[in-house]
């Protein structure tokens, strides 16, 4: 259904039309046919520019045609590709250095999705499991948390308590346990001598920036090192500067023993993905075992390696930080005006809206009426990512625009 008074020519409702007969509905767009992005903007079809608050769900961390990451890929463009891991090729080994240094580990898998991150993991953690912890074959169990997202494959949705993710896609895969997340007395229960894994977002995004207590990724670190179980965390929408730092778990001063990272790796360009542990974990990985026709192909190393770069400096992570404050202050100001609670880190919101005034589809609505694109998502929130390139003056254009927005409502 279009819904947007400026969506007026024929091409933009052509356009439109054509994704509604042609495109699985497997999503719910807000009615933006996009044309271009530099930034923090994106321009449509008729011209009109937006400001992006959501940042393609953090792959755009960078922004929109970032400078160095365009002049990376461009660059691989014109030399190689593509070449299976058949054989090497000379961006990979730059890439997985960068990489590993830069989180603090030995080795990367390299992948392509953040899905694919997962299952890399999730295969890395159960192998570990039987070959070095001694788990009696078929019964390793990797403990997730409730409210959980980290992907969309049958093994992912499998252990998803959404139930638009996992309903009628079943049979599932075996092997999972749930325990409330931010609850460690119930994840101290659940481990038994054939846990391999404790799987788990530090910050839970598409639950809503969901922030656990503090001291509980702490305590869920002292639970797995103590039962001798891998921490693998998923830092594939909390990571690589969106928080503040380059990964969230530094907050809580947690090191993981597996760090899954997508999403920012690939520059907003191509997608990117890795599992990021040391030798002693990765290293059961043997030829044969595990693998990907793209993972770690040469346009995505350049391009990783570039992002890689970027965050090196910690430029983005200090200013991910600056401008966070900058927001939450903007956003603390609206509670009890269309706003029950925010929770936030770094330059990431979730945002909850006062059932009484409306919707959090109705607020991204709103909001894209006045130029400003968010993501609704569990009905009543809104998640705020703009890219961490977001000048404070576009910053605070959006936060007015959303202050207009909940008085309109109101
Ligand atoms: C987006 C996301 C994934 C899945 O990544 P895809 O690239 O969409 O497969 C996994 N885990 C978390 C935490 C995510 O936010």
């Amino acid at each position: 259904m279009i819904t947007m008074d400026h969506l007026g020519t024929t091409r933009t409702h052509d356009l439109l039309a054509s994704e509604d007969a042609h495109v699985a509905h497997n999503y719910h767009p807000l009615d933006v046919v996009v044309a271009s992005g530099a930034g923090a903007t994106l321009t449509d079809t008729e011209g009109v520019e937006y400001l992006d608050f959501l940042a393609a769900y953090s792959a755009a961390n960078f922004g929109h045609g970032h400078p160095a990451l365009l002049a990376a890929a461009r660059a691989q463009l014109d030399r190689v590709t593509l070449t299976s891991r058949a054989f090497h090729h000379d961006q990979l080994g730059p890439f997985a250095e960068g990489l590993a240094r830069l989180v603090g580990k030995d080795m990367v898998l390299p992948m392509n999705t953040g899905a694919e991150a997962v299952e890399s993991g999730i295969k890395v953690a159960r192998k570990w499991g039987y070959q070095v912890k001694g788990v009696p074959a078929g019964r390793a169990t990797i403990i997730v948390a409730g409210g959980n997202f980290h992907g969309r494959t049958t093994t992912i949705i499998s252990f998803s308590d959404d139930p638009e993710a996992h309903d009628d896609f079943g049979p599932y895969t075996p092997g999972f346990v749930t325990v409330p997340y931010g609850d460690l007395d119930a994840m101290r229960a659940a481990i038994t001598s054939d846990v391999v894994a404790v799987l788990i977002e530090p910050i839970q995004g598409e639950a809503g920036v969901r922030i656990p207590p503090p001291g509980y990724l702490p305590g869920v670190r002292a639970l797995t090192r103590e039962h001798n179980v891998l921490l693998i965390a998923d830092e594939i929408q909390s990571g690589l500067g969106r928080t503040g730092a380059t990964l969230a778990c530094e907050h809580e001063g947690v090191v993981a023993d597996v760090y899954l990272l997508g999403k920012a790796l690939g520059g907003g360009i191509v997608p990117v993905s890795a599992v990021v542990a040391d030798a002693d974990i990765l290293g059961v990985l043997r030829p044969g075992q595990h693998g990907s026709t793209f993972g770690g192909n040469p346009l995505a190393c350049a391009v990783g390696h570039a992002v890689v770069e970027l965050l090196a400096t910690g430029e983005y992570q200090e200013r991910a930080t600056r401008l966070g404050a900058r927001m939450r202050e903007r956003l603390d100001a609206m509670l009890g005006h269309g706003v029950v609670a925010v929770r936030s880190r770094g330059l990431w919101a979730g945002v909850d809206i006062d059932p009484a005034i409306g919707t959090g589809r109705e607020v991204s609505e709103a909001l894209a009426r006045r130029r400003v694109l968010v993501k609704d998502t569990h009905g009543s929130t809104i998640r705020l990512a703009p890219p961490i390139v977001i000048t404070p003056a576009q910053l605070d254009h959006g936060m007015d625009q959303l202050e207009q927005v909940l008085a309109e409502l109101g």
